[in-house]
């Protein structure tokens, strides 16, 4: 099952909400946007960053419980 993380071309942070690190890059939306989307597989909290920024903050989407 491990082969299907794709992989992100940022580097990856823990999930802000769990601090999961089984991260998902959404490749699909992510190719037509400014930024990257990121899914946590375990929480399932979605994030932002920046195309070509390693160094911002995470912008979350989803919604705080
Ligand atoms: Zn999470």
């Amino acid at each position: 099952m491990a082969q299907n993380m794709s992989v992100a071309p940022e580097s990856i942070q823990p999930c802000g909400e769990c601090r999961s690190l089984a991260i998902r890059w959404l490749d699909s939306v992510s190719r037509d946007a400014q930024v990257n989307y990121y899914r946590c597989e375990r929480c399932g909290h979605v994030w932002t960053l920046p195309k070509g920024e390693t160094d911002v903050v995470a912008t979350g989407i989803t919604p705080k419980k």
